[in-house]
């Protein structure tokens, strides 16, 4: 395996005064996928996210790779389609961390059962061939059995479907690591500050490295916007009197222990009071619920749930679980922000309703946007925007080679390199399956630069039990500062900002 650019050397490369020939700005699955895409068609690539990788809306989704059920009821066949098409992609080229799971949708009469189980086989039929398993009709015994942590009461039966499931933060740094492999040097800890124009067109990007102050003019044929919700701020980078495109929505989750929903099959609850779908997820030996729905335009770094989301995801559990969740049952609550594009129309319908689909937009100027979409889609996202942005620099047409392309780590790679490390028998917690090889790992191969991004993305530790994580801080942050290097007074803020972070995980 070829190892990775260390900082350092990818720093240099920036001082090198190239011209690149694409330069994307922001490191979720939008940027993430679009450097891999630019890179693997021979394009000279630069990515630059302003904190780590992922650590926006891309470590904070529902970890669905799926067609979407809830849009089939909004009649987005080609989404649900196009999704459904790349959920089987991902399977196949990222099988180390997406894999399928069975869903249940519950029924409270024989009608509802039929009329679920006519929705899922149109389901089945937008996958064709890419289908994963079809969907079937469960009479009451065989949902208890699935789903044994479901509320019996009024219960007739249920109908099971199979999407997939992943974990969000680890195939953004799967991607930063393919895009790696194939080249293209990705930075984190590196803000986009503004852009450079000649003669009113969009010739590159003003940076700055978080960490040292130094600041670097970067020159690239054609600049690629792909900084989810803050779209709009950088696009007004080029023209500051821009139209706003998006219409951000904030969507929460809790974590709670697994013997609230035992089993490996996932529920979804059809409808709840607000007309949307929630689901309870078995998730790396957790459940995860979620999600809500909420407009917010503040676009804070670190949103946090509103205390009515996580009264109205406890109220909507308890009517489908056996046992009622409470507040203190909650392992830790993070929250995202979709997204969306504005509504054509009037958007009366509120967030709820608007479109997961994704647009990519040139301005005057030249500079190109991605932005929507979803996690699923984010493959397809980024052969659209490098078809439009080669255009756009005039580079020479490529055609895009990623629909096959396995992504770092399928074959066991790194699983083998970090088996042979030190540290493996060193677990930090008995409720996490963190250990200390795992965190001098995530510093060495995975671009690791705090104790928060190996908490928050490298490991899921704060997503999973925010309570035991904060109680492996002080050791964490140790191994940090051994392999960076870092002074005891450069730790000690870390450590500090991880506790904040872990706080806010608690709901404190
Ligand atoms: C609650 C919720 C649940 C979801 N569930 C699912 C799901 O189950 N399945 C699914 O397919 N999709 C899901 N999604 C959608 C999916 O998560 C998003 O579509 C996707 O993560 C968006 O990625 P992005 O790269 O566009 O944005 P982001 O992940 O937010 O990335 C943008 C990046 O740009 C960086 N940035 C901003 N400004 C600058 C700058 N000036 N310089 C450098 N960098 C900058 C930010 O720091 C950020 O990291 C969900 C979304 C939410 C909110």
């Amino acid at each position: 395996m070829k190892p990775m650019a260390s900082r350092t050397e990818q720093l240099a490369t920036l001082r090198s005064g190239r011209i690149w020939d694409v330069l994307i700005i922001g490191g979720g699955a939008s940027g993430l996928g679009a450097a891999v895409d630019a890179a693997a068609r021979g394009f000279s690539t630069l990515l630059l996210e302003r904190g780590d990788f992922a650590c926006g809306t891309s470590s904070r989704s529902t970890k669905l790779i799926h067609g979407g059920v809830r849009y089939l009821r909004q009649g987005d066949l080609a989404l649900v389609r196009h999704a459904l098409i790349e959920r089987r992609r991902l399977l196949d080229n990222a099988g180390h961390l997406v894999h399928a799971l069975p869903f249940i949708i519950p029924a409270r009469s024989g009608f509802e059962r039929l009329y679920y189980a006519a929705g899922l086989k149109l389901y089945d039929l937008l996958a064709g061939s890419s289908n994963l398993s079809p969907s079937r009709l469960l009479d009451r015994p065989q949902t208890l059995n699935a789903l044994p942590g479901l509320n019996p009461l009024g219960l007739s039966g249920g109908v099971q479907y199979w999407d997939g499931q992943f974990d969000d933060a680890r195939l953004a740094i799967a991607l930063m690591r393919t895009a790696g492999d194939l080249g293209a040097t990705c930075l984190n800890y590196l803000p986009v500050t503004g852009l450079l124009k000649t003669q009113g067109k969009v010739g590159g990007a003003l940076a700055e490295d978080a960490e040292t102050g130094e600041s670097f003019e970067l020159q690239a044929r054609v600049v690629i916007n792909a900084t989810g919700v803050y779209a709009d701020a950088v696009r007004r980078f080029d023209a500051p009197d821009a139209q706003s495109v998006l219409t951000p929505s904030q969507g929460i989750h809790l974590v709670l222990d697994a013997d609230f929903l035992p089993g490996e099959t996932a529920l979804l609850i059809p409808k709840t009071e607000d007309g949307r779908v929630m689901f309870a997820i078995p998730w790396q030996g957790k459940v995860l619920l979620g999600t809500t729905d909420t407009e917010r335009h503040d676009l804070p770094a670190e949103p946090q749930p509103f205390p009515e989301e996580v009264d109205f995801l406890l109220r909507t559990a308890a009517g489908f679980l056996r046992r009622a969740p409470q507040r203190s049952d909650i392992r830790s609550a993070f929250a995202g922000l979709r997204p969306l594009l504005h509504p054509e129309h009037d958007g009366k319908g509120g967030t709820a309703a608007l479109s997961r689909e994704h647009a990519v937009m040139v301005s005057a100027g030249g500079l190109v946007t991605v932005a929507g979409g979803k996690w699923t889609t984010y493959r397809l996202m980024a052969e659209q925007v490098i078809d439009r942005a080669a255009e756009v620099a005039g580079l020479e047409s490529v055609p895009c080679p990623t629909a096959n392309l396995k992504l770092h780590g399928w074959n066991g790679s790194d699983a083998r390199l970090l088996a042979e490390m030190p540290g493996n028998e060193f677990k930090l917690h008995p409720a996490l399956d963190l250990t200390e090889a795992m965190v001098r790992f995530a510093c060495r191969h995975e671009a690791a630069r705090s104790i928060e991004d190996i908490m928050a993305r490298r490991s899921r530790a704060l997503f999973l039990d925010a309570r035991a994580a904060e109680a492996c801080i002080s050791r964490v942050g140790e191994l940090v500062a051994e392999e960076l290097c870092l002074t005891a007074e450069k730790v000690g803020q870390m450590v500090e900002i991880a506790k904040q972070s872990a706080r806010q995980f608690q709901l404190g």
